[in-house]
């Protein structure tokens, strides 16, 4: 059975957290507000909300509404972009970075998402899913 449970923290190390990965499936996101919030396209991992245990001296961990429907967490000393969820008090999964994981060598990337949001200037040399915003939405209709 491969292990799943991962520690990581942010750049700085005050936002520290553990938990336990959905799957290895690296999920990479084109749009505007993930480029945006990072820099470059978002590449992250998913984990059951109710297994992710976050300790964060100082409030440094703060989060920010990015859309109707999700916000995003962040350090507050340092900016390292860490977390996404769907608003609300329980939502059931987290986005997290996976470059913040402890342990990565067992990750592969899935799928790219919002491909048709995706700029020219870059591209990745690999030959995973490519799904645009209306098919990725299409998903949970
Ligand atoms: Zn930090
Ligand atoms: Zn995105």
């Amino acid at each position: 059975m491969q292990n799943l449970e991962r520690h990581g923290e942010c750049l700085c190390g005050q936002v520290k957290f553990a938990l336990t990965l959905q799957s290895p499936a690296v999920h990479v996101c084109h749009c505007n507000i993930c480029r945006k919030h990072n820099g470059g396209p978002s590449i992250t991992v998913s984990c059951q909300a109710d297994s992710v245990k976050i300790t964060s001296p100082d409030q440094a961990l703060k989060w920010y509404q990015s859309s109707e429907w999700a916000e995003r967490g962040f350090c507050s000393a340092c900016g390292t972009n860490m977390f996404s969820k769907l608003l609300g008090d329980n939502p059931m999964y987290y986005g997290v970075s996976a470059a913040l994981l402890d342990h990565q060598d067992d990750l592969f990337t899935e799928e790219h998402i919002f491909v048709d949001k995706k700029p020219a200037y870059y591209k990745f040399d690999d030959d995973c899913k490519m799904l645009t915003e209306a098919e990725f939405l299409a998903q949970f209709s």
